[in-house]
């Protein structure tokens, strides 16, 4: 499999980030592109790095092992996807940011890790905003007591909140689950006497509507290099 067409799936990627944000009145540098790289070889990294891109995102902490040990230049690593408990202490030790904490057992373990390691964790909470039974994530009601808990580990860094929107949901209705992340963080921060400045949001079907709703971090990987078997 060749990898060509990421340079140029890259710039159109960018260039839209920038048009949505630009849209809203933001700066498109207040939207950074995670470009997600998991189940691809690293020769898709590379292609990407060639073409100037250094965050990169993956859902599995094996996976992510695997392509951090390859990578011979530092790039900058971001673990989405599920994490069971017991893989916490090698995801701390490998990601620069994880989007999917998902429960206080998980920020727990996170935060023995980190503290181990003599590192703070940069985390994000991953929320079921709609609510299908299918998706991982805390519900709305947990949220708060969930961060108040992690606000009290020295060891972890809470940057913001993670949602991802229901396959198949229209642009209408992903717009509402991203601005109802978006409240939330709002009275949250205001809750904790907090900045949480990241919204991870937004994907290559829906990432445009997740920027105009304020998404920071945007997750794409088959609208960068293709899709996946
Ligand atoms: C795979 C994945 C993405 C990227 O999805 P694309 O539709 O390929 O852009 C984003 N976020 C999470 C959590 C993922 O698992």
């Amino acid at each position: 499999m060749g990898f060509d067409h990421v340079k140029t799936n890259l710039e159109k990627t960018l260039e839209r980030i920038s048009l949505a944000a630009e849209r809203v009145g933001r700066s498109p540098d207040e939207v950074v592109l995670v470009a997600v790289s998991k189940t691809f070889p690293f020769e898709a990294v590379e292609a990407a790095a060639a073409a100037g891109q250094r965050i990169f995102g993956e859902n599995r902490v094996q996976e992510l092992a695997a392509k951090v040990e390859t990578a011979t230049e530092k790039f900058e690593w971001h673990l989405i996807g599920h994490l069971q408990s017991n893989k916490a202490g090698k995801a701390v030790r490998l990601a620069d940011m994880i989007h999917s904490v998902d429960s206080s057992k998980l920020a727990a373990r996170i935060a023995t890790a980190a503290r181990d390691l003599g590192i703070v964790s940069k985390i994000l909470l991953e929320v079921n905003v709609s609510g299908e039974k299918s998706k991982f994530g805390l519900s709305s009601s947990d949220v708060k007591s969930v961060a108040e808990a992690i606000m009290a580990e020295e060891s972890l860094e809470l940057r913001g909140l993670m949602t991802m929107a229901p396959f198949g949901a229209s642009e209408l209705e992903s717009r509402q689950i991203f601005s109802t992340l978006r409240g939330m963080r709002d009275v949250l921060e205001t809750a904790l006497g907090v900045a949480l400045p990241e919204l991870s949001m937004g994907m290559s079907s829906d990432f445009e509507p997740a920027i105009l709703e304020g998404a920071t971090l945007v997750r794409i990987g088959t609208a960068i290099f293709g899709d996946r078997n």
